[in-house]
């Protein structure tokens, strides 16, 4: 059964009397072009697992679990549930698991089903909590080698945009700290059902085995990248006091110290400067609690 074309998704639909919910982000993806890329870029191996958000009814899980040792999916539509037994029943290798995502411990699902493989993640992400998720791996270190996902154009351009760029933000910063980023598709919205209002790109994150800046403490240069980007409009040396409890005044010896002009903005800068600050301001924290 060619489950991503659309007369298949239409039969499901009538045979279950299933709903799509808009919601959900329920945008269904129909061209094999596009779950093949997907699948390919995830270089999945016989020992891997594979975790899949949001498999819809299944047209990715059914690719991977050709692939992989074994595919967990976490799909939060408990009328998904039924249709996702009779497409995947061919796969023994699947596990289908009814929970929100955003409310799943992942790194137990991963110590749970792993095998002697690597941890590979893929989903065609729901539009609405994009952002959530690939932070929620991130930031819970889940022990997983690469998040192989679609999402909508204009996130995948944040998550790629450099310094100086208009969308470089808190998510591209903190995306680029975790993982190199590869584009592998770029995706029109025509090839889903129903159609969203946006294209999407596929971005493969392969998560670094070490962070490309050294940190006293990882905490802090978060902390350094939310408030700067938090008031992306103020200069350094306002948009950073109050960070951490830091005075102006401490604010402007802090960036003196590191040698970054008080009056640059968080747009401007890259990872290196990012930590240069958050580690003289852990440096500066101790130093004055002596
Ligand atoms: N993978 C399928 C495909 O490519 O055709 C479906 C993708 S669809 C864009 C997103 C899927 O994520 C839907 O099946 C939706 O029900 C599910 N979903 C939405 N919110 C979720 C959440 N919080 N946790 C898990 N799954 C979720």
């Amino acid at each position: 059964m060619k489950l991503y074309a659309p007369s298949t998704i239409k039969e499901i639909r009538e045979k279950h009397g299933f709903r799509l919910s808009k919601s959900l982000g329920q945008n269904f993806l129909t061209d094999k072009n596009i779950i093949d890329r997907i699948i390919e870029s995830s270089d999945i191996g016989p020992e891997d697992l594979v975790i899949e958000i949001g498999p819809g009814i299944g047209v990715l899980t059914a690719e991977a679990a050709q692939y992989a040792g074994k595919v967990a999916a976490v799909e939060i539509d408990r009328n998904l549930i039924p249709i996702l037994e009779e497409t995947l029943a061919p796969y023994s290798n699947v596990t289908v698991i009814n929970q929100d995502v955003l409310k799943t411990n992942l790194t137990e699902l991963v110590e749970r089903c792993r095998g002697k493989g690597g941890v590979k993640i893929i989903g065609n992400l729901p539009y609405y909590i994009t952002t959530p998720i690939i932070m929620k791996i991130l930031e819970d270190h889940v022990p997983a080698d690469s998040i192989t996902i679609m999402m909508q154009k204009e996130v995948a351009d944040r998550i790629k945009a450099g310094p100086g760029s208009k969308t470089y933000g808190a998510l591209s910063a903190a995306v680029q700290y975790y993982c190199t980023i590869r584009q592998v598709a770029a995706v029109p919205k025509e090839v889903f059902v129903p159609q969203p209002k946006v294209d999407s790109s596929v971005l493969k994150l392969d998560i670094r085995k070490q962070h490309p800046v050294e940190l006293i403490d990882e905490k802090m240069f978060f902390v350094c990248i939310k408030s700067g980007f938090g008031q992306r409009r103020k200069t350094l040396l306002n948009s950073l006091t109050g960070a951490a409890g830091l005075s102006k005044d401490a604010v402007r010896e802090i960036l003196n110290a590191v040698h970054i002009d008080p009056v640059r903005r968080a747009e401007t800068l890259d990872l290196d400067e990012f930590a240069a600050i958050a580690n003289q301001m852990t440096e500066h924290i101790k130093n004055h609690q002596e």
